[in-house]
């Protein structure tokens, strides 16, 4: 047996050495940065038998980009597409909205293909190119080989004559040549081109980058250690580091506020102010910490349906939940980890999650797990109903891993956590099975670490949509979640005015303007006779039982409703201590705020 194994070693290593692959080279140029295109050139080389006997091949680009449920079609931004072989033009068609065959001869070796992307929207799923900077996530620009996609692929940049740092995640080859070592990992390095400010630090040997586009006055040094310290607290939850090197493209906005996580690098969009309080650095810290967290947990921690993907179709899972929202929960809880993060604060930001879901109508109506399978087309495409009819596996995700993970402690009597959890589905599935995992191995995954069966909770709480009996997990750790609107009595409409005005924005359900029968969309003319300048202050005036006069504005006509106020059902749950807890409970307290 052994003896065999060495010869298919050998011969496999003798082919492989001599086999060229079918290879693509990028050639990506910006020659006029503020017509906001790149322009792709790309070289496709040693072509095999299979294809060279077709005769024609098909180009592709994604639909979407991991991380981000939503199909994106960014085949439209793609212009002027040529096809040509040894410069002699080759017939290309699009075969569907994201494919283009190109025909050749069955002698052809090689051919290239050059075409333009429109890139102007600046977020962290699309790409964008002007004057000051280019950003490029590749699945919004770069096409590829389907039957190719476990072959390695270079990159040859041309930045922009005034630009002169790259930075990406991909293995750098020098002189702005790039390596990609298989389609994922080509689609999962977005890609920074300008003139940026580089920031560095060593987390035990991986060196990390941080590129700052984008003016913005901060100290670099604080920003480099804070950013070291949750890049080390994040890094203790597993206990192991994944990546040869890490990567970090910050942008640094008028406004923005959002992350998308890749391979071995992050994209975040920060507000350029933000630094300059604490509470809007804290948030920055916290979106660093949830982005780098999915370096382990939906990048190597994940669930079947999240790896190998299929980037030309909606990718089904019931587990965003964990994936994004556990991710959620850690991003503070590592925040309160590397002490970036008071105690207080971290239970003022996870009672803020409990109290907007548990005021979301939606709550009531749809579970984590639909919410994460109908992400594509409902997390992804909110209305003007999606406060009554789904809740986010963000938010009601992030209460469920603080939930979970209080859980374990309790079952545990302290000696486990949801770490332990991350720890075993790391070594476990990524590292020994080199796969996700599925719904019900993620369960008992839970349960073996929790030490007990938790179907109920799974049933009630992830796949249901009970309420969860959040005074059970918290009085092991001596606290106490009470409503401190429990006493009011405010008079309550039930209609949002999103952005001033008095046009409705969103009606929640059962309130008095969804039961009398007021549209999302009226404009409120008038209220008992009079013009409303302040409707906030006029509802001052009111009470609880009160009838008004409601005229609106719906589609050219005035009609009139009377609704009555009822009681604002809004909850504001607080953590108060238990008066008189036990020493085991304060002992779990202080193990679960790292105290
Ligand atoms: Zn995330």
């Amino acid at each position: 047996m052994k003896k065999l194994a060495f010869l298919l070693v050998g011969l496999f290593l003798t082919t492989s050495l001599f086999a060229q692959l079918p290879k693509i080279e990028y050639v990506i140029s910006m020659d006029e940065p503020h017509t906001h295109y790149f322009d792709i050139e790309v070289k496709a080389s040693h072509l095999d038998a299979k294809t060279k006997q077709q005769g024609f091949l098909d180009f592709k680009m994604a639909v979407w980009t991991p991380g981000s449920y939503l199909i994106r079609e960014y085949a439209k931004n793609v212009e002027a597409l040529k096809a040509s072989s040894a410069q002699k033009g080759l017939k290309s068609e699009k075969i569907n909205k994201n494919t283009w065959r190109v025909y050749f001869p069955t002698t052809t070796n090689e051919l290239t293909l050059n075409y333009k992307v429109y890139a102007n929207e600046l977020s962290v799923r699309t790409s964008f190119v002007d004057a000051s900077h280019g950003y490029m996530n590749p699945a919004s620009v770069l096409v590829y080989v389907n039957d190719w996609k476990n072959n390695p692929s270079t990159l040859q940049i041309k930045p922009y004559k005034t630009w002169s740092t790259i930075s990406t995640g991909l293995k750098a080859l020098g002189n702005n040549r790039f390596e990609a070592q298989n389609l994922d990992n080509l689609i999962d390095s977005p890609i920074e081109i300008g003139n940026q400010k580089i920031l560095s630090f060593n987390l035990k040997g991986i060196p990390h980058t941080v590129a700052m586009y984008g003016e913005a006055s901060f100290d670099d040094t604080k920003v480099t250690n804070d950013i070291q310290k949750v890049c080390e607290a994040a890094r203790s939850v597993v206990g192991e580091h994944p990546c040869k090197d890490y990567t970090f493209l910050i942008h640094n906005l008028a406004a923005g506020g959002g992350g998308l996580e890749h391979l071995n690098s992050t994209t975040c969009q920060v507000t350029r102010t933000a630094y300059q309080s604490a509470k809007g650095y804290q948030d920055i810290l916290s979106l660093i910490a949830h982005e780098y967290f999915h370096l382990w947990n939906v990048k190597r921690i994940r669930p079947k349906a999240l790896g190998p993907f299929d980037y030309e179709n909606e990718n089904y899972t019931h587990l965003l939940w964990f994936s994004e929202g556990c991710t959620s929960f850690y991003q503070n809880y590592i925040l309160r980890r590397a002490n970036l993060m008071t105690e207080q604060e971290y239970l003022t930001a996870y009672l803020e999650d409990v109290n907007f879901i548990e005021n979301q109508t939606g709550n009531q109506v749809q579970s984590v797990a639909e919410s994460s399978w109908d992400a594509w087309i409902k997390y992804y495409r909110p209305n003007e109903n999606s406060r009554n009819s789904t809740v986010s596996y963000y938010d009601k995700g992030a209460v469920l891993g603080g939930i979970l993970n209080l859980e374990i402690l309790r079952s545990t009597q302290g000696t486990k956590s949801l770490d332990d959890v991350m720890r075993y589905l790391y070594k476990e599935y990524y590292q020994k099975l080199g796969r996700g995992f599925s719904d019900e191995e993620l369960q008992k995954a839970v349960e073996f670490i929790a030490g007990k069966k938790l179907d109920t909770f799974f049933q009630k709480y992830i796949f249901g949509t009970e309420t969860i009996p959040y005074n059970e997990y918290f009085a092991s750790v001596g606290m106490t979640m009470v409503d401190k609107n429990a006493n009011t009595n405010t008079p309550y409409l039930g209609a949002e005015f999103r952005g001033g005005g008095l046009k409705i924005t969103s009606i929640q359900r059962n309130s008095p303007a969804y039961n009398d029968g007021l549209n999302y969309g009226d404009e409120i003319i008038s209220i008992d006779g009079a013009k409303i300048e302040d409707l906030a202050k006029f509802m001052t005036t009111k009470k609880v039982g009160d009838v008004l006069d409601i005229k609106v504005k719906r589609d050219g006509l005035e009609k009139s409703f009377k609704v009555t106020l009822t009681r604002n059902p809004k909850k504001d749950f607080a953590l108060e201590p238990i008066v008189g807890a036990t020493p085991t409970q304060l002992a779990l307290y202080k193990k679960w705020l790292f105290l």
